[in-house]
């Protein structure tokens, strides 16, 4: 079997894994990159056009220099490609006044100083008449960083990125392997084994398959779109209806965000009748189902947002990573192996910082930031 050397392997290169690949190699490391399928393919985790793009997290106050670590690096490669990776409009956080949106948004505002504006019920309504199914008590925080970040051309970015300053990629290539030594570590694939000093496994819902200790769990979570009742209406176009996260008294919740070009407004549903999860990545169920996906998303759509058609014009299949906190695996696993995963469908706009992080954890630099919440030893 062929040997190839490297500094540093990255193994996986949906969102996390491009991230470490780009920031690994604008440090002038020796990185390779291996990739199971095409570079943005739509089998994993990172596919689809968009995603929410907050920077006042309400999943945990450190996540804000992240966030905008992200930001400063997207801009600065967009300044270079002349793409846009993220378009800030501002973000809804809407829910009764404890709920977790507005509890978490106005944490990170306090704690980590991120820009959030409370809007009482009245304001929200007046602002946002879209949002026709608030109840009595809903309010929101506006976090006016916030907006959507491009999922595919972000991941196809970071990897040209990183082949622009010197990373090697290997496509539709399956890693079977990781060998850690006392002198390195194999990565394994059917036709040629890499020998490096250390890797960096990236594989998403396939994480587990490669480091099995780690917790994670593998969940289904399809994409929709819909459409305007009123094909004429500017009421859903992004400007007018920005990226939200919105959580009911019954604790299931609805995000999305209007009419970006022409994708549609795309609506999830969170905390609804869950079809499966803690199956095999390989196994993912990748047909639509109309009473189990549809149904409850489009009874929920119709009556949140009157304004809006509620049967999805468009879906795709997609999966998260769920860790047994919501919080990221990010790490060192031992002294060859560093670990990123466990997104728990809040990732995409913290790849960038997180693969700075990455990068800064190989080379054994301190962080920009701290991430000990994110430990993935954390769990014992
Ligand atoms: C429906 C949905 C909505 C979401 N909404 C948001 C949002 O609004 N905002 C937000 O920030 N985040 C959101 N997320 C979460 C975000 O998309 C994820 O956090 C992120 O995409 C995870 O990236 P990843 O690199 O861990 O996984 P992936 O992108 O799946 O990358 C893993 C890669 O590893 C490869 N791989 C696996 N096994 C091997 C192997 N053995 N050898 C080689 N390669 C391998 C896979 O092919 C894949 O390319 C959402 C996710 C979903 C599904």
């Amino acid at each position: 079997m062929e040997s190839l050397r490297a500094d540093v392997v990255v193994v996986g290169l949906g969102a996390f894994g491009s991230a470490a690949l780009w920031r690994l190699a604008a440090r002038g490391v020796n990185v390779v990159g291996i990739e199971r399928q095409a570079i943005g393919h739509a089998f994993g985790s990172s596919h689809g056009t968009t995603r929410l793009f907050r920077v006042a997290c309400l999943e945990h106050p450190a996540l804000t220099p992240i966030a905008r670590k992200s930001l400063e690096l997207w801009t600065e490669l967009g300044e270079r490609t002349g793409q846009v990776y993220v378009r800030q409009t501002g973000s809804l956080n809407v829910g009764g006044p404890n709920s977790s949106p507005v509890s978490g948004a106005r944490r990170a505002a306090t704690e980590s100083g991120a820009q959030a504006t409370e809007l009482s019920h009245d304001e929200l309504r007046s602002r946002f008449p879209q949002y026709g199914g608030l109840a009595a008590d809903e309010v929101a925080v506006w976090d006016p960083d916030a907006g959507i970040c491009y999922a595919e051309p972000t991941v196809r970015a970071q990897v040209a990125e990183a082949q622009r300053l010197g990373a090697t990629v290997y496509p539709h290539t399956m890693v079977t392997a990781i060998e850690p030594g006392s002198d390195g570590v194999v990565v394994r694939t059917p036709t040629v084994e890499f020998r490096a000093e250390q890797v960096v496994v990236c594989t998403g819902a396939w994480l587990g398959k490669l480091v099995p200790a780690l917790p994670l769990s593998p969940r289904r979570t399809p994409l929709f779109w819909f459409r305007p009742q009123d094909p004429e209406s500017e009421a859903f176009r992004l400007e007018a209806f920005p990226s939200f996260i919105w959580e009911f008294a019954d604790g299931r919740g609805l995000w999305g965000h209007g009419s970006d070009e022409d994708f549609g407004v795309k609506v999830g549903l969170h905390g609804g009748r869950e079809r499966e999860n803690g199956f095999d990545a390989d196994e993912l169920d990748r047909y639509i189902h109309p009473l189990d996906d549809i149904a409850e998303l489009a009874s929920v759509v119709g009556r949140a947002f009157p304004g809006l058609d509620p049967a999805p014009v468009k879906a795709i299949p997609c999966m998260v990573t769920d860790s047994p906190d919501g919080q990221f695996l990010i790490g060192r696993y031992d002294e060859r192996v560093v670990v990123a995963g466990g997104d728990s469908g809040h990732g995409f706009k913290h790849c960038a910082g997180l693969g700075e992080v990455l990068a800064q954890l190989t080379t054994k630099e301190t962080p920009y930031a701290d991430v000990s919440f994110i430990d993935p030893l954390r769990f014992g």
